[in-house]
């Protein structure tokens, strides 16, 4: 799951960045509310933060051109003032919820699961490709009933895949969906970790699950 934080104080953007990556998620940060809608209509993202005061462009302009836009990811909008009207107006802009600071984590935590939980964002929290089952909602994942221990990038991985069962995953998706801007597209951390998945997946007397499609990326499938 990736999330971008369109926030200008740098205190609360280093908490909520480390905060939020200790929780699994791929974290953008921005700034500027230019930046934070560049960002936004450039990149696919799971959820946005969207501070209210921002230089450049305040947090209701950019909800609002990005649901003219039509951008549908989820908008928690984040503000100092916990003002009836603050509130209603960012709900009639477009936002999903709204935050006021000082907010405790926790509580904006449960705020994000709250809604990537809905179903528009996740249709089925049950995938599974042969007797390999990955559980979304409990991070759980099986094989033959006995459960599998994944590090969050590895669990990502795997729910990516299996969301495009028999289609091609490619490197570009896979940085996107799972790692930051940050990511050298050089470097082989993904290699490392779809070695690791398999290692932790494959079985040697079964049909083989996880296939590198050459010059493009990787497959979830059954063929051989
Ligand atoms: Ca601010």
């Amino acid at each position: 799951m990736r999330i971008l934080v369109v926030e200008d104080e740098t205190d609360t953007q280093d908490f909520l960045n480390e905060r939020l990556k200790e929780k699994g998620f791929a974290v953008d940060v921005a700034d500027t509310g230019s930046r934070g809608l560049y960002y936004a209509k450039t990149n696919e993202y799971d959820l946005i933060l969207l501070d209210y005061g921002l230089p450049e462009k305040n947090g209701f302009a950019i909800c609002e051109e990005l649901r003219m836009d039509g951008n549908t990811t989820p908008i928690i909008m984040i503000s100092v003032s916990d003002a009836v009207q603050y509130k209603i107006r960012g709900l009639t802009t477009g936002a999903d919820d709204y935050v006021s600071k000082p907010f405790y984590f926790e509580e904006l935590y449960a705020r994000i699961q709250a809604i990537l939980r809905r179903p528009t964002t996740i249709q089925s929290t049950t995938l599974f490709i042969d007797d390999l089952v990955l559980d979304s909602a409990k991070q759980i994942v099986l094989r033959t009933d006995k459960p599998i221990y994944l590090t969050r990038k590895e669990f990502a991985l795997l729910e990516l895949l299996l969301k495009h069962k028999g289609v091609v995953v490619t490197r570009g998706m896979i940085m996107e969906h799972i790692w930051d801007l940050d990511l050298d597209p050089f470097s082989n951390t993904i290699e490392t970790h779809v070695l690791n998945l398999r290692r932790k997946i494959e079985h040697p007397e079964k049909t083989k699950l996880i296939h590198s499609v050459p010059g493009r990326g990787y497959k979830i499938d059954l063929t051989r």
